[in-house]
């Protein structure tokens, strides 16, 4: 990040003096609008409403086509908004901006600023540069340029922006070299590239001082982390020295089944501290399709891993993402997918239509499935997932947990809503003041998405 820049804008009288940033997508991004919201303030914007504020930044995703339509119609809104509003602003960067390459100036109509995902810290510079010559400004990387050069790893610890609450995200590595034939995820992030452990727990231990209860470290494929280091650093290694700093809970995302080790299914049973959730996607229950995906495991594999993980932690809650409609994909395929999820018992999947991405392998296979094929599919499995679901929350009625109450909870007034180690959210009664505390609670009863809870004493 340059310093110049900041003091420069924070001396601005004519820059924007309040700003939003709207995110899309994955938690990693949702970590990366974190970072703007941190740099923008230190440059002496005010966040403000989506509304209300005169520099709008939009933090876009390009995974599936739904999640690019949401934010180019938001994008074109506030583009015509700025007609009438003089002095406002918009910047649009994420996987998006990333992927317009070199015609990033031309992509987003009405932008004021458009920048990649390898150069978020140069953002000072741009809206410096923007005010000044009055005219667009675009700038889009390749590739994470060498350190010292404002490239987002040089300061991955910028602070969370505001006052840091009781839960916080922690990158531990970028990029994916896993290149599934589906996803464009290693075009817009890069290459696989993990941070250094004794930075992270520098991260971690100051997020822990400031009161932090849980933290969930973030990546692509975490069970790779550690490759390209010095010291034969592993994830399992890393998530004990993040419990070991006393850190009463952490999370991890995502896993790649592939890569799920032994000694991270240890890690996960013999660490208190590290919750008995993983997120461990499948993508679907045929070795035919999985092989199409470049997944480069097959069913079989796939349950031996859940069957490890249930023999070691048997209170574990996996959770999963399921695509339906890849190019080729047959009933008997589908199929499979519906059986694998019936033997699964996740608590939860997350349920996709395969959305044909520009450059990736899979958008040039043959046997493109229907639309109207894949809605049926996607309903059918959403049922299977649900009464998975019902039968998994069945089983918790009764039991006694820990709640981490997060905050006010939505459908029921005079409650909050928490997670239980497990990763289900729980909604107990209750005021504002157990927000950011562990609640003892006996689970009462479940709703469709919601466990509902009782406080117990003490
Ligand atoms: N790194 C993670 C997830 C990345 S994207 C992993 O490997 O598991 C999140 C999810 O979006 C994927 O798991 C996949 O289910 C879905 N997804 C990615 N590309 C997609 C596409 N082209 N169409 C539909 N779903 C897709
Ligand atoms: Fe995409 Fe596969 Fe990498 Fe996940 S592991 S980000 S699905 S290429």
């Amino acid at each position: 990040m340059s310093e110049s820049a900041v003091t420069a804008l924070r001396n601005r009288a004519d820059k924007p003096g309040t700003f939003a940033v709207v995110t899309y997508g994955c938690q990693m991004n949702a970590r990366d609008g974190e970072t703007i919201a941190s740099l923008l303030t230190a440059c002496g914007l005010v966040k403000a409403d989506r509304a209300e504020a005169e520099l709008l930044v939009f933090n876009t995703c390009c995974v599936r086509d739904n999640a690019e339509r949401r934010a180019l119609g938001n994008i074109r809104r506030a583009a015509h908004d700025k007609r009438s509003r003089p002095g406002m602003m918009i910047a649009v960067c994420g996987c998006m901006a990333q992927e317009s390459g070199e015609s990033a100036g031309r992509v987003f109509p009405g932008a004021d600023i458009v920048f990649g995902t390898h150069n978020i810290l140069r953002l000072p510079e741009y809206l410096l540069r923007a005010l000044d010559e009055r005219q667009p400004v675009a700038d889009i990387w390749n590739e994470a340029g060498s350190s010292g050069d404002g490239t987002i790893e040089d300061a991955e610890d910028i602070a969370a922006e505001g006052s840091v609450g009781h839960k916080a995200f922690v990158i531990v590595m970028r990029g994916c070299d896993n290149f599934c034939s589906y996803c464009v995820v290693p075009y817009v992030r890069g290459r696989e590239r993990s941070r250094p452990m004794d930075e992270i727990l520098r991260e971690c231990e100051g997020l822990l001082a400031a009161g932090v209860k849980e933290l969930t470290l973030l990546g692509q494929n975490v069970n790779s982390y550690g490759v390209g280091l010095e010291g034969g650093a592993t994830f399992a290694g890393l998530l004990r020295a993040v419990a070991g700093l006393g850190a009463p809970r952490v999370r991890f995302m995502t896993s790649h089944p592939k890569d799920l080790s032994d000694e991270l299914i240890a890690t996960m049973a013999d660490v208190p501290a590290v919750c008995n959730h993983i997120h461990l996607p499948v993508q679907s229950g045929s070795d035919r399709v999985l092989s199409l995906m470049n997944r480069r495991y097959n069913r079989e594999r796939y349950m031996e891993r859940v069957g490890s993980l249930r023999r070691a932690v048997p209170d574990v809650g996996i959770t999963t993402d399921l695509i339906v409609g890849f190019p080729g994909e047959t009933d008997a395929d589908f199929d499979d997918t519906l059986s694998l999820v019936e033997e699964a018992r996740f608590d939860a999947a997350y349920t996709f239509v395969y959305s044909p991405r520009a450059g990736t392998k899979a958008a040039s296979m043959l046997g493109r499935v229907p639309e109207e094929v894949s809605r049926e599919r996607i309903a059918r499995l959403i049922a299977a997932q649900e009464s998975s679901t019902a039968r998994v929350f069945a089983g918790l009625i009764g039991s006694e947990r820990i709640v981490l109450a997060d905050e006010p909870a939505r459908r029921s007034a005079g409650g909050v809503s928490g997670r239980i180690d497990r990763g289900i959210s729980v909604t107990l009664p209750g005021g504002e003041d157990l927000i950011g505390r562990f609640v003892p609670a006996r689970i009462v009863s479940a709703g469709h998405n919601t466990l509902r809870g009782v406080i117990l004493e003490g």
